[in-house]
């Protein structure tokens, strides 16, 4: 099915009032497993708005790994998790992108007002932490965390809960589907590129893209190009190199020409050869299509466990590989020979704040950045997109679920305009 929606949902009340219930695709603990079964559209009451919330009318809603962990209950069971913090509530309504209309703001929220359309980025926190209170970036801090995934109420419902300061306004030229489509992949890869000083993409640097035609890989390739990188993707099909190469790519490898992947053999090991000349050939992929032999300032990476090895073997000497998951597991294994003498740094990224998200929607709002949507489905169909995910066969681009909208295509209220 592609657009439109099966479950006929009830009609939202008018902006400015708040119904008592919602329908919300919902995960509970004893459905834990294939996020097809995990996901049940159940209602449920409206939360209530704290004085610094905001209250989205969803018309889409973007879909992302993260549900898909949530739905399985690993590593993370959120649930339990959010219970030991003192939370109430014995579900998850998960959903970390969305595009919709404010239909109720809180009584300290001040430049947002009901009726607005808006998306909404994944970056919550505790205004009252003494890290930010100090002036820190708010996504290191202790209360940190990711938005519909961490928290319950996020866009895989009706009405979603956020705080005011991730309320950003929609780009006016994207459909609802469109706009709901990027946002946390796209403030994700913005962090990773922008947000790591003395590592930040620049003219003509090499930047290996694994997982190009992926969600995050497809916003990395576009955001290295705006800022005259040249990105290399790495996909496991011609026909997903391809996608990335219309997005700006400069060309791509194809992982599964290649043999070497996950653990390597052992320093000791005399397998550790084979190894060896596996990397070295997949580096001189890269250098071909570049043209030059120039290896990677900046390894984008989120495949982990099977990847991490060859990233630290093809980054640049002073490089960085970023990295924001272990989507093929969480035991990476770095060799330290190439990783101290050429003095590459391995840096962690999770999420956003407000700067890099705010910086993000204006690239999207000014008409540089396409959200890459892959499909678009109906709100029954959010379990089992997720599974689709979960197994790796999602099609290239990001998948979206239309929430209130009634069909594809809705939404665009105007010319591109500019900042
Ligand atoms: P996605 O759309 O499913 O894309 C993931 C890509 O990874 C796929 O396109 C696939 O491309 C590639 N891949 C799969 N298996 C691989 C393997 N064995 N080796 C190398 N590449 C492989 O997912 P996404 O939205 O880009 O997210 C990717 C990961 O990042 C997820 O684990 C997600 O939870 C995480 N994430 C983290 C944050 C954060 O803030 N920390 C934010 C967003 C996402 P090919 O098969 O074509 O190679």
């Amino acid at each position: 099915m592609n657009g439109t929606r099966t479950i006929t949902l009830p009609r939202l009340p008018d902006p400015g009032t708040i119904p008592e219930t919602m329908i919300a695709q919902v995960i509970r603990q004893d459905r834990f497993g294939d996020p097809a079964t995990a996901f049940q559209a159940e209602e449920i009451p409206t939360p209530p708005v704290g004085p610094d919330d905001v209250l989205v009318a969803v018309m889409a809603a973007g879909v992302n790994y993260n549900n898909v962990w949530a739905a399985r209950g690993v590593p993370v069971d959120v649930i339990r998790s959010r219970q030991r913090s003192g939370e109430p509530y014995d579900f998850h309504i998960g959903g970390s992108d969305a595009s919709g209309i404010v239909q109720t703001v809180g009584r300290d929220v001040t430049g947002i007002a009901v009726g607005d359309e808006v998306v909404v980025h994944p970056g919550v926190w505790d205004m009252d932490d003494p890290w930010i209170a100090a002036g820190r970036d708010p996504m290191t801090a202790p209360s940190a965390r990711i938005w519909g995934y961490d928290t319950n109420f996020g866009s895989f419902a009706q009405l979603a809960l956020a705080q005011s300061h991730q309320i950003m306004r929609k780009a006016p030229h994207l459909s609802w589907e469109e706009a709901a489509a990027p946002t946390l992949v796209g403030t994700t890869a913005y962090r990773m590129l922008f947000g790591w000083s003395g590592n930040i993409v620049e003219k003509d640097d090499v930047v290996l893209v694994w997982g190009g035609s992926g969600g995050l890989g497809t916003q990395a390739i576009q955001l290295v190009r705006h800022a005259g990188g040249i990105p290399v993707a790495v996909v496991s099909s011609p026909d997903r190199g391809e996608h990335c190469v219309l997005l700006g790519a400069a060309g791509w490898i194809d992982r599964t020409e290649y043999s070497h992947w996950g653990v390597p053999p052992h320093w000791t090991d005399a397998a550790q050869r084979e190894w060896t000349a596996e990397a070295r050939r997949f580096g001189k992929a890269i250098w071909d299509i570049v043209g030059a032999r120039r290896n990677p300032a900046i390894v984008f990476e989120h495949s982990g466990e099977a990847t991490v090895p060859t990233s630290v073997f093809v980054c640049d000497g002073g490089g960085m590989i970023v990295i924001c998951a272990g989507t093929t597991g969480f035991s990476a294994m770095v060799d330290l020979r190439y990783h101290w003498t050429r003095q590459k740094r391995l840096q962690g990224s999770h999420g956003t704040n407000d700067a890099q998200a705010y910086a993000y929607n204006d690239l999207v709002c000014a008409g540089d950045i396409d959200p890459c949507v892959g499909r678009v489905v109906g709100f029954d169909e959010v379990g089992r997109v997720h599974s689709e995910m979960g197994e790796g066969s999602s099609p290239p681009g990001n998948t979206v679920v239309l929430v209130g909208a009634p069909e594809p295509g809705l939404g665009k209220s105007g010319p591109r305009v500019s900042l």
